[in-house]
């Protein structure tokens, strides 16, 4: 009896699943559309050759039900879900349904792609019902086709979700989805649910990824984690192009100044140190020389795939763009913004991208010492300001000097036990190295605590001192101003006093890069504009307190998202000084030092140069911003 099984199923009238896998069937059948193509015309597996076993893992004949990609942008991942699509229409009819993060994506992604390849392939658009008729295929959203159905929904939709059951279920770029839709959960768990009642269901989920711990990084973790692997065409031993900043494995020379990229990119062989051209990619992933995906995580029941861009086939995109636009990024990090890098990370690197906020050494941050003695204001200052911190019985002050190109340099600092003290030291005249005299012209004092007094203070003052404080919660602007009332006898008066309410975190974050960026250019033995310095006798204690807090992640479990916050390394670490950092850096930017001119430098161009001349030269000196 259980000799014949075919036979068995074919007297009952089930017809067997044809073998073909949907890679076999791609090499068969599938042309891609002119339109909406970058090579047009026969699917060739061959062409992206890792693709081939994640297609078949997606065929009925394989036994795996989910397959998790994380990867990196035009690799071809796009069009590796349309052939499962079109393959199952054509062969292994059942419901099928794909969701992408939004309706706008969607509704593209059907008209581009889906729609035009349905009719260029004769035996899929036969199947699909007034496929002939209407100019879209059947719908763009919802298209019936001979034994199933397909369905395209979004995932900010709970109806995307509602009364449809799928076997074939395709969750597409899914950190793009929303962490929760509608009240009703995680989109990535309601579509996974959607094949529940199929023994036989195939869940597919890619995305680039976003943050450590993101929606496909977690996917990812929980799966076999497959990495594709080629022979070393010197040594012939498996190799990955792996993108390790720690441990660099591709060669290529650059200009330390502009990071310009000067020479071709190789990657040099873990094992042989054997430099490897770009062109050998080709030879080196296919099936034929034994590339294959190999689980870093073997035995785990579902399929988990990451490729960066490094593998795209040649003549898509290169090695010396993807350095190019890396070295552009690192250029960009330096300086204090690090969205590029994060961009490249996720998008070519196909790697989760991690902020580094780790506090400062205190040590490093001595380095930041110049020779400039205490109480004198260096050369090139546009505004002296004062910092005060308010405790229960003193204070913690600092006078920082603003300096053109957006430098700080910490002229003096200390303790002072009376208001009297302060006032003294915030209308002190100091004298500058090259003889000028500096007045404070403006003084943040911080009225979290002992409010009235700090008033009192700031009113009495009023043509230097401001009082301020930090905002709570997630203010919608670096600062705001509100005017200071007060209650006398029952009576709400206006005191004519404005309080600074300042987002102290988006301050620290802007102190945290001057300070790294200060110290990587002084190890690097190098100068520059937007940095930070303090006077020849700084001590350790000032040092500790400047480096006593760093940016600290906090991870929901369930959802995955991040939030980030500035913490003390100690809950017992004193942050005066740090505070009063923050709080001339808020005082740098109210004033716009940033945007000043050296008068100077006008001044000169304006009698020797013609204007346009000056315009480019001002140009440059801003892009240094
Ligand atoms: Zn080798």
């Amino acid at each position: 009896m259980s000799k014949m099984p075919y036979v068995s199923a074919f007297k009952l009238g089930i017809k067997p699943d044809p073998l073909m896998s949907v890679a076999e069937w791609s090499d068969n059948k599938r042309i891609l559309p002119s339109k909406s193509s970058a090579e047009p015309g026969r699917w060739r597996t061959s062409r992206t050759p890792y693709l081939k076993e994640i297609m078949e893992a997606l065929s009925p004949q394989s036994p795996v039900q989910e397959v998790k990609v994380i990867k990196a942008t035009q690799l071809g991942f796009t069009e590796l879900a349309n052939n499962a699509i079109l393959c199952y229409m054509d062969l292994y009819p059942c419901p099928i349904q794909m969701i992408m993060p939004t309706e706008k994506l969607a509704s593209k992604h059907s008209k581009a792609k889906l729609t035009p390849s349905i009719k260029s392939i004769p035996s899929v658009m036969r199947k699909v019902k007034d496929a002939k008729t209407k100019d879209d295929a059947g719908g763009s959203f919802e298209k019936e086709f001979d034994g199933g159905m397909f369905s395209l929904g979004w995932s900010n939709s709970a109806a995307s979700f509602a009364s449809f059951s799928a076997r074939l279920v395709i969750l597409d770029d899914v950190e793009r989805f929303p962490e929760d839709v509608e009240g009703e959960g995680s989109p990535v768990d309601l579509g996974r649910n959607r094949a529940d009642a199929f023994p036989n269901r195939k869940i597919y989920i890619n995305s680039t990824p976003k943050n450590k711990n993101g929606v496909i990084d977690r996917e990812y973790q929980d799966s076999d984690q497959r990495e594709y692997y080629m022979p070393c065409p010197h040594c012939g031993e498996m190799i990955t192009f792996d993108f390790n900043e720690d441990d660099l494995h591709f060669v290529f020379e650059y200009d330390e100044e502009n990071y310009e990229l000067l020479s071709d990119v190789r990657y040099k062989c873990e094992h042989c140190e054997g430099l490897i051209e770009e062109y050998q990619k080709t030879q080196m992933m296919s099936e034929e020389e034994g590339a294959k995906w190999i689980a870093n995580n073997p035995g785990h029941h579902h399929r988990g795939y990451k490729l960066n861009s490094f593998y795209a086939p040649l003549g898509w995109v290169s090695w010396v763009h993807i350095v190019r636009e890396y070295l552009k990024a690192k250029k960009a990090e330096i300086n204090g913004d690090t969205s590029l890098m994060r961009r490249i990370y996720n998008t070519r690197f196909a790697l989760p991208f991690e902020e580094k906020f780790e506090s400062t050494s205190s040590d490093d941050f001595m380095l930041l010492r110049n020779e400039i003695v205490p109480g004198v204001v260096p050369n090139d200052t546009a505004a002296l300001v004062m910092a005060i911190d308010v405790q229960l019985d003193h204070f913690w002050y600092k006078v920082v000097a603003l300096q053109y190109g957006a430098s700080k340099h910490t002229v003096r600092y200390g303790r002072a036990e009376s208001w009297a003290e302060l006032e003294e030291i915030m209308r002190t005249h100091y004298s500058g190295e090259n003889g000028s005299i500096y007045a404070v012209t403006m003084a943040a004092v911080d009225s979290g605590f002992k409010k009235d007094e700090v008033y009192e203070f700031c009113a009495m003052n009023s043509d230097v001192a401001v009082p301020i404080k930090g905002a709570s919660g997630k203010p919608d602007s670096p600062w705001k101003v509100s005017n200071v009332e007060r209650d006398i006898n029952g009576e709400t008066i206006k005191t004519g006093l404005k309080l600074y309410v300042i987002d102290t975190e988006y301050f620290k974050d802007m102190l945290y890069a001057q300070i790294e960026r200060s110290i990587l250019l002084k190890k690097e033995g190098k100068t520059g504009e937007n940095t930070f310095s303090m006077h020849s006798q700084t001590d350790a204690f000032y040092a500790k307190q400047m480096t006593s807090e760093h940016k600290h992640c906090d991870i929901n479990q369930k959802t995955g998202a991040q939030k980030w916050t500035w913490i003390k390394n100690t809950s017992k670490a004193d942050n005066h000084y740090w505070d009063d950092g923050v709080y001339t850096t808020f005082l740098g930017e109210l004033l716009g030092i940033r945007f000043l001119q050296r008068e100077s430098i006008v001044k000169k161009k304006q009698k020797n140069r013609p204007k346009r001349v000056r315009n480019s030269e001002h140009d440059d000196y801003m892009s240094n911003f």
